[in-house]
C-alpha cells in the first residue's frame, strides 16, 4: 500500500485564516445586521493600474495571431522583463544584479515555499517569531520542522528568533548556534518592522561566517517611505554570497489575482559546491512552465513611466490607510507599531489581553475583522494586525468603531 508523506499530518488542524473565517462566519450568522469591515486578510482592494490592463490587452490580442502567438515560453521568463525588472529594480538603484540572476514565477508564496527543496532535511531553520506562516509550514511538510507542539506553538526542530518591541522586532544574531536557513522578511508581515542596512549587513555577516542562506522576502518592498531603508538585501556588500530574495507584483501592482513574482539567485552563491542558481533553474525547467506571457506582458508595464506612476498612486492610496490606523489607534491610546515602511499596523492589544480575546472584541463590538497575532507564532500573542490594504472609507470607519470600542473598556 502507499505510503503517504505522514509530515503533512503534523501540521496543526486550522490555518490561521480559516479559524478566523469561522468565527466571522459564526458572528454574521447570529448578526445578521451586522455590517462587518474586513482589515484582516492581506488582499489588496485596488484595481489593477491601467497601464497594466492595456499591455494585457494588446498581449491577447498578439495571441490571437499567428505571428504574436506565444506557446510555452523560458521558464525563467522572458528576457523583456527580466530586463526591466534587472534595470530598476536593482541596477537603477547601484545593485549589481543581472537579469540572468533573476526567475519569474507565478507567486513569492510559491517561491519562498519551494525553495527548501535545494536544502537537505538535516538543516538547522531560523524564522522570525512571528512569522508569514508559509515559512514554517512548508519546512514541516519537508521534515525539516521536527514535532509541532500545542502548548507552546513551536515546531520543536526550528529555531524560533523572538521579534518583540525590545529588538524593534528585527531577530538578534544567534551567534554561536549553526543555522542553516534562515528566513528574514522586511519590510515585515505581520509586524510591519523594517531592518536598517546595519542590522541586515550583521546578517549577511553571519551568513558568509557561517555557510549559512539567507532567504529575504522583500514582498513588501513597495511599500518603503524613509529614505535610508533598504530596498533589497542585495544592497549590503557580501549578499550575493549567501543570500536569496523574493520579490512580488502582488501587492506592489495588485497581481494578487493576476499571478506573477521572481526570485533573485546570484550566481556567486554557492554552497556544499553547487551553485543554488544552477540548483533552482533545474527545479523550476522540471517543474514549472513559466509564467504566461499575457501576464509578463502586464508586468513589464509595470516599469513604464505611466505604470510606475499609476503604481506609485495605489502604494500612495494604500499608505494614506495606514496611516489613518496609526494616528487614529493611537489616539484611541492604543501602541502601535508598523504602517510608516508596510502596509501593516502591528497593535498591542490593551491591558495585556490575548489576541484572540481583542479580535473576539473588536469583532463583537466595533464589528471589524483584524488577524489575531498569536496566528503568526508565540511571540504575536499579545498583539492583532490590521491591513492598509481596505478602501478609504473602510478604514476610517473601522478606526473610529475600534476607537469607540477600546473607549468602553
Ligand atoms: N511573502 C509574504 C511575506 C507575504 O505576506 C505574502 C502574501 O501575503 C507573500 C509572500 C505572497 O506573495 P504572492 O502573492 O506573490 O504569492
Amino acid at each position: 500500500m502507499v505510503r503517504i508523506n505522514r509530515n503533512f499530518l503534523k501540521l496543526p488542524g486550522s490555518y490561521l485564516f480559516s479559524e478566523i473565517d469561522r468565527r466571522v462566519k459564526g458572528y454574521a450568522q447570529a448578526h445578521p445586521q451586522a455590517q462587518l469591515i474586513g482589515l484582516g486578510i492581506g488582499d489588496v482592494t485596488r484595481p489593477l493600474p491601467s497601464a497594466v490592463t492595456e499591455a494585457m490587452h494588446r498581449a491577447v490580442e498578439e495571441m490571437a495571431t499567428p505571428e504574436g502567438f506565444h506557446g510555452y515560453g523560458p521558464e525563467q521568463g522572458y528576457d523583456f522583463l527580466r530586463r526591466a525588472i534587472a534595470r530598476w529594480d536593482y541596477q537603477r538603484r547601484g545593485i549589481d544584479i543581472t537579469p540572468e540572476e533573476i526567475f519569474l514565477s507565478d507567486g513569492a508564496k510559491s517561491d519562498s515555499g519551494n525553495m527548501g527543496e535545494l536544502f537537505g532535511v538535516d538543516n538547522v531553520v531560523a524564522v522570525c517569531d512571528p512569522v508569514y506562516p508559509v515559512y514554517v509550514d512548508t519546512n514541516a511538510m519537508a521534515g525539516r520542522a521536527g514535532e509541532f507542539d500545542g502548548h507552546t506553538g513551536r515546531w520543536g526542530a526550528l529555531r524560533y528568533m523572538p521579534c518583540v518591541a525590545d529588538n524593534g522586532f528585527v531577530p538578534d544574531i544567534p551567534w554561536g548556534e549553526e543555522a542553516g536557513l534562515i528566513y528574514l522578511c522586511f519590510p515585515n508581515n505581520p509586524t510591519g518592522a523594517v531592518a536598517s542596512r546595519e542590522q541586515l549587513g550583521q546578517w549577511v555577516e553571519y551568513a558568509n561566517s557561517s555557510g549559512a542562506v539567507i532567504l529575504f522576502d522583500a514582498a513588501y518592498e513597495a511599500f518603503i517611505s524613509q529614505e535610508d531603508v533598504p530596498h533589497s538585501i542585495f544592497e549590503v556588500a557580501g549578499a550575493r554570497t549567501c543570500a536569496i530574495e523574493f520579490r512580488s507584483f502582488s501587492k506592489t501592482a495588485g497581481f494578487t489575482g493576476t499571478r506573477c513574482a521572481y526570485t533573485v539567485i546570484p550566481k556567486t552563491l554557492v554552497r556544499d559546491g553547487v551553485a543554488l542558481h544552477a540548483l533552482w533553474s533545474r527545479r523550476q525547467s522540471t517543474k514549472f512552465n513559466g509564467v504566461p506571457y499575457v501576464v509578463q506582458r502586464g508586468a513589464q508595464a509595470v516599469y513604464t513611466p505611466e505604470g510606475q506612476r499609476q503604481v506609485r498612486e495605489t502604494i500612495a492610496y494604500y499608505q494614506r490607510n495606514a496611516q489613518v490606523i496609526r494616528k487614529g489607534l493611537e489616539q484611541a491610546g492604543l501602541t502601535v507599531y508598523g504602517g510608516v515602511n508596510a502596509p501593516y499596523i502591528w497593535v498591542k492589544t490593551p491591558d495585556g489581553m490575548g489576541s484572540w480575546v481583542f479580535f473576539d472584541l473588536l469583532l463583537e463590538r466595533a464589528g471589524v475583522v483584524t488577524t489575531p497575532g498569536a496566528g503568526f507564532g508565540p511571540s504575536g500573542e499579545g498583539y492583532i494586525r490590521v491591513t492598509a490594504f481596505g478602501s478609504g472609507a473602510d478604514t476610517c470607519r473601522a478606526v473610529e468603531r475600534i476607537a469607540q470600542a477600546v473607549g468602553t473598556l
